[in-house]
């Protein structure tokens, strides 16, 4: 019987473990740290072997193939034994992809993944198709190919996903932007990020549809470079196109074959530039799905924000409070600020990945009050902000920040909570800053 041992037991690798085993595998689950206890007691109630708090060699090393879990990185000691063992190592989605007729949507992209998707999957289930939600969000996708009967798959795709994916093909595949983040998992260098978010449209041919923004330059040199087979649709907010999505006098237009459907901006749900992005690229799909024009409008005006993006908290004596913790490098920032119209108390902070705060400048200059800097090490934040935002304040909480917030704003103003940083000085995830954020301001 061939062996297929799992690396790391959370969300991905459990999952997979599971569809190993329905299918007749001899199942291994390793993983180097502590299972959580949801996961441990699906591994008992599926009959599946698994060790914690390390791996044995001997019980991963006569595996037939490794499937290994998007946050182990390839320089973990056990992944470089595997690999000089010569044992294949493939990523959870490859391995469900096998087993998995459906049709499948898959969205990438450095911002925007979890919107568009979100997006997507909501269109797809108001036109009232079979669907399933995967990937990055919500439940694993190869839990669900074990024990679902989908005949779509909405899958959001990091490209730590799509490292080790080798015969996976989309039918849809979305880029949504590239900008350089999680360079530390790529040796460092843009070309090598840039290439495993391409490979989601691997195997792809003439029948599929890649769907991007031309106005995204990485996106566009990388695909002068390369062959796509798949019929390309590009999104832009930049002149117009034959086929895809553009805006013309306030609308989304979006051009499909010999059909066409518009849309007034100010009839989107989402507010802000980037999310006339995210709409256009779901509006595509939904052509390409062949998605009533009705539905598609109904969908994309109805569609509620995902918590911790752009989240409209409360107003608390005419002051708005947005939580936008997943704000986690500049460009996500840059499109909080840009859609701001009111007065702005910025919250920022947290741990740096190498960040250039310039591109943000002139829009703190423009639209910043104040900045409170919510971080253990906020020197480089008063560095670059210190000539263009006159008050830049020092917190080490939610609760701090908000409250300063509250000193500071004035009435008609907006504090926004985009921090371009990851979370891990001072929580244990964004979701869990975005939430002390809203709990902040909800006492306040
Ligand atoms: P991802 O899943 O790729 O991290 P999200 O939809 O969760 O993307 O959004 C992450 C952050 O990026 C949020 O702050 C959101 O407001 C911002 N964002 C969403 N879409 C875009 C986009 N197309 N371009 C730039 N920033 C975006």
């Amino acid at each position: 019987m061939k062996r297929i041992v799992v690396l790391g037991g959370g969300e991905s690798g459990v999952g997979s473990a599971v569809l190993a085993k329905v299918k007749g595998f001899d199942v291994f689950l390793s993983d180097s740290g502590k299972i959580a206890g949801k996961y441990v007691e699906m591994l008992e109630k599926w009959g599946i072997p698994y060790e914690q708090g390390g791996h044995t060699e001997e019980l991963v090393l006569n595996a037939d193939e490794v499937i290994k879990s998007p946050g182990i990185p390839s320089a973990a000691p056990m992944v470089e034994k595997i690999s000089r063992a010569g044992i294949g190592i493939i990523s959870e989605i490859e391995f469900a992809g096998r087993y998995d007729k459906a049709k499948k949507i898959c969205i990438t992209g450095s911002n925007g993944k979890t919107t568009t998707t979100s997006l997507i999957y909501y269109l797809l289930q108001n036109a009232g198709l079979n669907v399933g939600l995967g990937g990055n969000i919500g439940k694993s996708y190869a839990l669900q190919v074990a024990t679902e009967n989908f005949d779509i798959y909405v899958l959001e795709l990091s490209s730590f996903q799509l490292d080790n994916m080798y015969d996976f093909k989309a039918d849809i595949a979305i880029i949504t932007n590239i900008t350089p983040d999680h360079l530390d998992r790529y040796d460092h260098n843009l070309e090598n990020y840039v290439r495993a978010k391409f490979r989601i449209t691997r195997n792809m041919d003439s029948d599929d549809c890649f769907i991007f923004c031309s106005d995204d330059e990485i996106t566009i040199n990388h695909l002068n470079k390369i062959i796509v087979k798949a019929k390309q649709l590009p999104f832009t907010q930049k002149g117009e196109v034959s086929e895809g999505a553009f805006v013309k006098d306030d609308k989304m237009i979006v051009r499909y074959k010999d059909s066409e459907y518009d849309m007034y901006i100010q009839e989107l749900a989402l507010g802000g530039k980037h999310n006339v992005y995210n709409s256009m690229a779901a509006a595509i799909a939904g052509k390409v799905m062949n998605i009533d024009n009705a539905v598609i409008r109904e969908s994309l005006s109805s569609f509620q924000a995902v918590e911790h993006r752009l989240e409209n908290v409360l107003s608390v004596r005419d002051v708005l409070y947005i939580n936008d913790s997943k704000a986690t490098n500049v460009d996500a920032a840059w499109y909080a600020l840009e859609c701001q119209t009111r007065p702005v108390v910025w919250i920022v902070g947290g741990t740096d990945k190498g960040n250039d705060y310039a591109p943000l400048v002139p829009l703190a200059k423009e639209k910043v009050r104040a900045m409170i800097c919510m971080g253990l090490d906020n020197g480089k934040f008063h560095k670059s902000f210190k000539d263009v935002v006159p008050e830049i304040r020092d917190v080490t909480s939610a609760d701090a920040a908000v409250k300063l917030a509250s000193e500071l704003a004035e009435p008609g103003d907006v504090v926004l909570l985009s921090p371009c940083c990851a979370s891990f000085d001072l929580f244990k995830n964004y979701e869990d800053r975005g939430r002390q954020f809203k709990e902040a301001v909800r006492n306040l």
